[in-house]
């Protein structure tokens, strides 16, 4: 049988293993290790704090080895999950479809999305065991006119603990991540290989032959017949730069900026994560316990139950950069006006909740949808395969998200994925 190497385990990598896996000998190469979720108590891990043990996020590793923070400009962090599952175990479960610029550009993903609510459970059933402060947030949102939501999520929410620890690894199982797809290639016989980091793609006679690979301290080639990169918005495009294929200075990364407030045992940090959402112009907001800020930054210094936070994410300008010589990525004059939209419907709603504008505190920004270096246009929409690469290496990943989402994009990820997959099992 043919072989083909698929590079990374997340959403995009998981999923082209789980298809592939049958039509080709697939062995999956991952940089990281199996995750783990993080065991220990969120109230005592605090008291930490004040022995000044947390002073910069990259230590968010020692807690969560997946963990991977690297800072960009604007004291902006980038986070990714470096491990078996990829960002989908640090994820919070969110589940929208969010396919209308790959719509725009004639890509019709409906037969993915179809397979995917087939495979993937998704509910809003968690709606139902609300803690208090949820619910009161949910009413001051309809109050204001901000239309809220329930969250669909990926997973058996109906079982949800509400122990508010989805992006530390859900302890109970419940979450959906990446790794169920990545058990079912396995159970088909794909070979996944852990600790493993791959540096460039291997190309002769204008074909990828195979990758080139670092394990431990010695380095192999991995000869495949076709070759998938799914890294991830921040993995992907440096493996194609190491290997002479420049990828577009278009990365997009959804930055987070939190605004919260005292509000005493409250405990929203006990209640399931992104509970509900209201859409707005290139922003959404939500209900977010930031746990980075919680441990990292100095505004944050209240006990957790103390604090009640809403979250906005930005759709941002899509302009920056990734390369073996690091991150180029600021935020623009336009993402800053629109963080300051958001930071003032925030601060109405806290108002609403009882807060004084002197009680109020914002997070740090915290990017963590990194992607579309490699997007794809009208030109790829049949395709999925970008002219600048070798006939048989395809990319799977956020990395081809034509625009920036500002919003959850694992199942679009997962879709085009799928799509992929297609195409290679015909070729
Ligand atoms: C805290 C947090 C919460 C989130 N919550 C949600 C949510 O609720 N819903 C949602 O839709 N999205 C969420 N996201 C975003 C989502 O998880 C990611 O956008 C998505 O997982 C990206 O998929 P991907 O396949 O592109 O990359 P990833 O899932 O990041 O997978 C990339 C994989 O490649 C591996 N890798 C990287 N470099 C190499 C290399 N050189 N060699 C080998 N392996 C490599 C990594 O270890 C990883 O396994 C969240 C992100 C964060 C940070
Ligand atoms: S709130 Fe807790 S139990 Fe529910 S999905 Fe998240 S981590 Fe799992």
């Amino acid at each position: 049988m043919r072989k083909a190497i698929v590079v990374g385990s997340g959403a995009g990598g998981a999923t082209v293993a789980k298809e592939l896996q049958g039509h080709y000998d697939v062995t999956v190469l991952e940089a990281g290790r199996a995750f783990k979720p993080f065991g220990m108590g969120l109230d005592g891990l605090g008291k930490l704090r004040q022995f000044g043990l947390f002073f910069d996020p990259r230590e968010i590793r020692l807690v969560i080895p997946a963990f991977q923070v690297r800072p960009a400009a604007d004291d902006m962090i980038l986070v990714n999950g470096l491990g078996l599952g990829g960002t989908t175990t640090i994820s919070t479960g969110n589940a929208l479809r969010m396919d209308r610029d790959l719509k725009a550009l004639g890509i019709d993903l409906d037969p993915e999305f179809a397979e995917i609510y087939r495979e993937v459970p998704v509910t809003t059933a968690h709606q139902d065991k609300w803690h208090t402060v949820t619910r009161q947030l949910f009413a001051i949102f309809q109050e204001l006119g901000l239309e809220p939501q329930p969250m669909p999520k990926m997973g058996e929410y109906e079982r949800c603990r509400h122990c508010g620890r989805c992006q530390l690894g859900c302890p109970h199982g419940i979450k959906w991540d990446s790794r169920r797809f990545l058990n079912l290639a396995r159970q088909k016989g794909a070979r996944v290989i852990t600790g493993c980091q791959v540096e460039s793609v291997v190309v002769q006679g204008g074909r990828a032959t195979g990758v080139r690979a670092k394990t431990g301290w010695s380095r192999h080639v991995f000869p495949a017949d076709l070759v998938v990169l799914a890294a991830g918005g921040l993995g992907t495009p440096v493996i194609l730069d190491n290997s002479g294929m420049a990828c577009e200075r278009r990365l997009s990364v959804d930055p987070v900026l939190c605004v919260a407030a005292r509000s005493p045992k409250c405990r929203q940090h006990n209640d399931v994560t992104m509970p509900f959402v209201s859409s707005r112009d290139q922003f959404i907001l939500s209900p977010y316990f930031d746990h980075l800020s919680f441990f990292f930054n100095r505004n944050w210094r209240l006990p957790a139950g103390d604090i009640v936070s809403i979250m906005i994410k930005l759709a941002d300008d899509d302009l920056g950069s990734i390369s073996s010589r690091g991150v180029d990525k600021s935020l623009t004059e336009q993402d800053r006006r629109r963080l300051d939209e958001g930071v003032a419907v925030c601060k109405e709603v806290l108002r609403r909740f009882g807060a004084g504008d002197e009680g109020m505190f914002l997070g740090t920004v915290i990017a963590g949808h990194p992607g579309g270096m490699l997007p794809l246009t009208p030109r790829e929409a049949a395709s999925f395969h970008s002219g600048r690469l070798p006939d048989n290496l395809y990319v799977a990943d956020a990395t081809l998200l034509p625009k920036s989402l500002g919003n959850p994009p694992i199942l679009t990820i997962i879709a085009m994925a799928k799509r992929v997959s297609k195409i290679c099992r015909q070729s």
